[in-house]
């Protein structure tokens, strides 16, 4: 007999299977193609080998919200031979003190909260290009509280409305888009939510032909559906894409 027991890569490429199922169902009904979307598998609940799997799955996005676990993962992962090319991103909260961890080890940064902080990394990176230790701008989303809830971090879009020129013109960042998270719970409070970050996208985009905000990161393990419907560039998946019994909804 041969041994059917599932390793987990096994089984997480299998729901990756069935998460493209539903992926590819949503970008039909609002006629988009595969091209147009990035998934993101977040492996801020899982450890090292786990991650590489993921890789080694397909994915070619990981994601992580702490710096200290970013910087250890993207050592870690880069220690193991043989594994497919990917980018790791920062999507939570980024304290001050913490930023020159983050910088070099993150391939794109969401969660850019303030203008405080968009100055900071700004002017850290900035100074590490002049150094030659970065090749570029330090990529970034611009992280927005659409929902209004108080335990959300992120810009009000009406403070983000008025200091967008000001982040534009910060020379050690390069915005590439917007991020938002929704309120849990609810798949029709979670779709209004994506459609306010992508029509602010696009207000944006109307007033300042020089700002090309093409990445809108939201949607995860409950909502990736409605918001690939509402125009989502980038869903982050977390429990969905490594937690084979929860439940794909
Ligand atoms: C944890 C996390 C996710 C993934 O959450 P799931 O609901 O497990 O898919 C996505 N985005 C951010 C910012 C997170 O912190």
């Amino acid at each position: 007999m041969m041994d059917m027991a599932q390793t987990y890569l096994d089984k997480i490429r299998r729901r990756r299977e069935e998460i493209l199922e539903r992926v590819d169902i949503a970008l039909d009904h609002a006629g988009r193609h595969r091209e147009d979307l990035k998934i993101m598998a977040v492996s801020k609940t899982v450890d090292i080998d786990a991650a590489a799997d993921a890789v080694r799955a397909g994915y070619t996005l990981l994601g992580e919200n702490r710096p200290q676990e970013l910087v250890r993962k993207f050592e870690g992962l880069r220690a193991i031979e043989n594994l497919p090319e990917y980018r790791l991103d920062m999507i939570g909260n980024l304290q001050k003190n913490k930023i020159n961890a983050v910088l070099g080890h993150a391939g794109l940064i969401h969660s850019i909260e303030s203008a405080a902080l968009a100055r900071a990394v700004s002017e850290r990176a900035a100074r590490r290009v002049e150094a030659g230790e970065l090749s570029a701008p330090q990529r970034v989303l611009l992280e927005v509280n659409v929902s209004g809830e108080e335990s959300k971090s992120g810009f009000e879009p009406e403070a983000l409305r008025a200091c967008i020129e000001e982040l534009m013109e910060l020379s050690g960042i390069s915005i590439c888009g917007l991020m938002t998270m929704a309120p849990r719970g609810s798949k029709e409070m979670a779709a209004k939510t994506f459609a306010g970050l992508r029509e602010l996208r696009d207000e944006l985009e109307g007033l300042y032909p020089a700002l090309e905000l093409r990445e809108l990161s939201c949607g995860m393990s409950e909502d990736f559906d409605v918001a690939i419907e509402e125009g989502s560039t980038l869903i982050r998946l977390g429990r969905v894409a490594f937690n084979p019994s929860f439940a794909l909804q």
